[in-house]
């Protein structure tokens, strides 16, 4: 049993956002847990003044319907950290009640796509958590998870592959080619969007593979501070 598991099974419970002995996430905590207020844009899930079916932002992207459930505020961030680190596996199913309590499901026959970890990465970290959550997340809704993409920005460059492989590999750091087929209709599942460049680059290689319709949900939405990249957004993987 891996260490992180062996502590969740040897450690009393307490919540994973304050300490409070008790349940994996205490009443108040989940009490504090906001929903990302609407009005949406209906393609990528951005809060709008008005609700509009494309923003300036995602405009002639590739991903339609896109949500987020929580506001990345009060104890969310605390609870996914406490996922992602490993510190707290457990906390997937509840997240994923979270989200399903937020987000309506999607058509049925949708399959569900975690975004993939490289493969350093999840040696190191030894499990995905967008795959956890993603799991979760298929039981409530009664739908398949499927794992057909890869990440592959992480190894060697893309300089001296095989052109065929340069082009699929060209809108960014993921492909079809992980140990699924590509499913015809699929939502990538991941725990938050920050610039949506990951969900974008995987939506790519979703079609490229040959999917019709993907849309995505993602446990909360961290926004970017002004002036950076990438800030108030957790360290990506
Ligand atoms: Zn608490
Ligand atoms: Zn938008």
């Amino acid at each position: 049993m891996p260490i992180a598991s062996l502590l969740d099974v040897l450690l009393p419970p307490a919540c994973a956002a304050c300490g409070l002995p008790g349940a994996a996430v205490c009443a108040s905590c989940l009490d504090a847990v906001v929903p990302l207020p609407p009005p949406w844009c209906g393609g990528c899930g951005a809060p709008v003044p008005i609700a509009v079916e494309r923003c300036g932002e995602c405009r002639g992207r590739v991903i339609a319907g896109a949500r987020q459930a929580l506001a990345y505020a009060g104890p969310v961030p605390a609870l996914v950290t406490a996922l992602k680190d490993g510190r707290r596996r457990g906390l997937a199913p509840v997240l994923a009640d979270l989200v399903a309590a937020t987000v309506d499901p999607p058509p049925p026959g949708t399959v569900l796509v975690p975004v993939p970890l490289g493969a350093r990465r999840a040696r190191e970290r030894g499990f995905n958590q967008s795959l956890l959550i993603a799991r979760s997340l298929a039981d409530r809704w009664g739908l398949a998870v499927a794992q057909p993409l890869r990440r592959v920005r992480e190894g060697p460059s893309q300089r001296g592959a095989p052109l065929r492989e340069r082009s699929r590999q060209a809108s960014g750091a993921f492909a079809a080619g992980g140990r699924d087929a590509v499913p015809e209709r699929a939502w990538l599942v991941d725990d938050v969007r920050t610039t949506g460049a990951t969900l974008a680059d995987c939506a790519r290689a979703l079609r490229a593979g040959g999917t019709r319709d993907v849309g995505a949900v993602c446990v909360s939405r961290a926004e970017r501070a002004r002036g950076t990249t990438d800030a108030a957004a957790p360290v990506r993987r």
